[in-house]
Parts: C-alpha cells; structure tokens; sequence
C-alpha cells in the first residue's frame, strides 16, 4: 500500500518525539494508553492561561465572556466532529472511565431494578465493566458477559442468545485496547434496540482510529478521553441522546448544574449544564477542540494506511522470533499484542525500555480478556500518525536483540 500521507510533517509537530542533545528521540509506541500532543494542543493551554483566564458562565466581566464563548465553541466543536444533532448532547467529563461512572450512576440507578441485565463483553476495559458491577450490586441488577471467541473477537451467536426481554443496557468497546478487535458496533446496537435495552459504546479507542457519526450509529451514549486523540488527560467527552439525558436525573451537586437553590428545594439547570458542577477544565475543553480541528485538516484515511503499513512492518520483523505469538492478530487496528513464551513481558518491556522503546507490558485494565486467554499479561505495541518506518526499524532490532539475552 502507497499512501500520500506526510509523516515529516506530521512528526515535526510534536515536540516530545523530537531529538534532544544530539540523541535519538524515544521510540513511541505506547499511544493506545495516551497519545503524544502536537504543539498546537500545548500552546492552546498556554494561551489560555496566558491569555485569557478566567471562570466560565460566571460574572459579568469580558474576560469570563470570551472564555465562556471560546468554551462553548469548543463544544460545538466536539459536536460536530462525531455528529451529534445538539451541543447540549455534549457533556464535558474528565474522561471516558468518569463518562461511563455518570451513566451507570444517573441513568442506570434510575432505570434500573432487581433482575435486569447489563450485557458487558468480555473484551472490555475495567472502566467499562467496573461501574455496572457497582450499580448492579446496588440495584440487584446483573451484569452478564458476552463472551469471546477463540480469535479475539465478540461472540456475537452468543450475544443474541443472552439478549432478552430483560436486557436493559448493552455495553461494548467501539475498539478493544488490547488486540484491537473492532466490535460491530452498528449491528450491536440495531440488536439492543430491538430489545428496547440502550447501547452505551466506549470509544476510547475508537475515537483515534475512525470517523464518528453518532446519529447515524444511533448509538444512545459514547463515550470518549481527549488524551487518546492528542489532547490533555483530564478532559473527556460523554455523548448522549437529548431524550436519554433529560430525563436522566443529576450526579454531582453544585454551582452551574442549578437554576435555583433554596433549602426549600433545589430546581436543576438545563441540558448540558446539570451534568456539569463546578468549575470545568475550560482549559482542556479548549485544548480537546484544538486537537480536532487539527484532526480534522489531516489525511486520517492516509494517517491509517500508513498506521496500518507500520503495524505490518513490525509484525513481519519480529514474527520469526523463538516462542513469540500474537495474541488475537486483528486483520486491520492500530495495535497487536504479544508474548514471547518463556520469557516474562516485564523483563522484555524493561529491556525494550533500556533501548528507549516505550511500549506497555500488564493486563492492559483487561483482567477478564487476559484471564480468558489464560495469560497475565501481554506487551502490546500501539501505533499513532507519528510514528515512523525507523521507529519500528528501532523497535524490531531492540526486540530481537532483547530476547537474545534472555
Ligand atoms: N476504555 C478503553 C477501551 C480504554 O482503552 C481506556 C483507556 O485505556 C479506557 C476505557 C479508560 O480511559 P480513561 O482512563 O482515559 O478514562
């Protein structure tokens, strides 16, 4: 495959993955737990600080009305970039684990009783299977698993054998973070429905690799962290359909989720606001938006190609090496996991990480996928639009001359 992509062009805009005193930049391949940030991202947060900080839908002053305009901008922003029908559909959250809490904790609390089911497949990531587990346990609810096959992808016979009268929420990742594996999400969630259960997609993943329309999915939430699309940890995005969200009753308390406090009772404010207390990340909001209008002026079909193309030449390089397997290889992803059988995927990571290869080695926040796969733990390689054909080059000597030591 030939791309047009321009990766130099791409790369020089991240200071982090730069030459620093004549050394060789690190080796990034871990961008699956968060990516690295293009310089327009950083310099929005110091603009902002610098520029024009200051609370928002607060006071009268024109400070506060610009940050508070720029702010709502970058909700429509968000809007529009995974084509929502309203801004106010658009909750701004610290990131996709405290999206997914806010749905277990408003909308499922309040939909649920003893006996109905979650359906949770068995690829997820704690942050989506954690809080159902825990409202569950408050409401008498159950958590079901929707299990994997052997290659790493939902067992979808199995998924429409557990979908019953009483499943009220099915929730699956857009794309699993340890192989990969692209769920079918649009066939999961006409499924759902036809049970009158809602679908509640984690995009943490999916989110970086894919272009998103949520009304056409119709997907009732999804959910996403601007970290894995280049911008700032602590920002993070809940969608929700206006229907599901209005009626859903507030989380936290506090100032901006109220129209009126008295200690008679308390009126709560209108869409987005009520899932909103308290003074939000105006400057992470700001930054999240940066990060998709700079997204959104690039190449991403070539930006996965070349993606892809890198993924096939770390694979090849490396597939040859004395007991390594790939874990659950996935036709087309971002990312791969591996073992090296006998060898522990710490020891390999360390020396990996000797060689300034930055890759991650654990469960990936998967222990029931891992232990599905009798493994505790995998080295997982993910790839973002910056990196590059020597990167993997590194990568491949490194890894060969790793486990020739041990
Ligand atoms: N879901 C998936 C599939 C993930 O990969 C991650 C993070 O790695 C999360 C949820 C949680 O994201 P965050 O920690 O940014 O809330």
């Amino acid at each position: 495959m030939t791309t047009q992509f321009d990766i130099s062009t791409i790369l020089a805009q991240f200071p982090a993955l730069q030459h620093t005193d004549g050394e060789l930049p690190p080796v990034y391949l871990d961008s699956a737990a968060t990516a690295q940030k293009p310089a327009v991202v950083i310099d929005t947060i110091t603009e902002y600080y610098r520029g024009y900080n200051a609370n928002v839908h607060r006071g009268s002053h024109s400070l506060t009305a610009n940050a508070t305009l720029r702010f709502e901008q970058a909700r429509e922003t968000v809007q529009h970039f995974i084509g929502a029908a309203h801004s106010k559909e658009i909750i701004w959250t610290r990131g996709a684990t405290e999206a997914l809490n806010l749905i277990a904790q408003t909308y499922a609390r309040a939909n649920l009783t003893a006996g109905d089911e979650i359906l949770v497949s068995e690829l997820e990531h704690h942050a989506n299977i954690v809080p159902w587990q825990m409202i569950a346990a408050e409401t008498g609810a159950r958590v079901i698993k929707i299990p994997m096959r052997d290659d790493c992808t939902l067992d979808l016979d199995a998924f429409y054998s557990l979908l019953s009268d009483k499943t009220k929420i099915v929730a699956v990742a857009h794309i699993t973070n340890v192989t990969g594996t692209r769920n079918p999400i649009e066939e999961i969630i006409h499924a759902a429905h036809q049970y009158n259960a809602i679908a509640v997609i984690d995009g943490a993943q999916g989110i970086a690799h894919e272009d998103i329309d949520v009304t056409a999915l119709d997907a009732d939430f999804y959910v996403f962290s601007g970290h894995k699309i280049y911008a700032p940890a602590g920002i993070g995005i809940l969608y929700g359909k206006q229907a599901l969200l209005e009626a859903m009753p507030p989380w936290h308390g506090g100032g901006k989720m109220v129209e009126k406090v008295s200690f008679e009772g308390t009126t709560f404010a209108a869409l987005p606001g009520k899932f909103e207390a308290g003074t939000p990340n105006v400057a992470g909001c700001l930054a999240l938006a940066a990060a998709i209008n700079w997204l959104k002026q690039l190449d991403r079909q070539g930006a996965e190609v070349h993606i892809e193309n890198l993924r096939h030449k770390a694979i090849e390089g490396i597939k040859n090496i004395d007991g390594l397997r790939i874990i659950g290889l996935q036709p087309k992803a971002s990312l791969f996991s591996f073992v090296v059988d006998g060898v522990h995927h710490q020891d390999i990571a360390t020396l990996l990480d000797q060689q300034n290869i930055a890759l991650r080695a654990g469960h990936h926040c998967a222990h029931p996928m891992l232990d599905a796969l009798g493994l505790t733990g995998t080295l997982r390689v993910s790839l973002a639009l910056y990196n590059t054909e020597q990167d993997v080059e590194r990568f491949i000597t490194a890894l060969h001359k790793a486990c020739d030591l041990l």
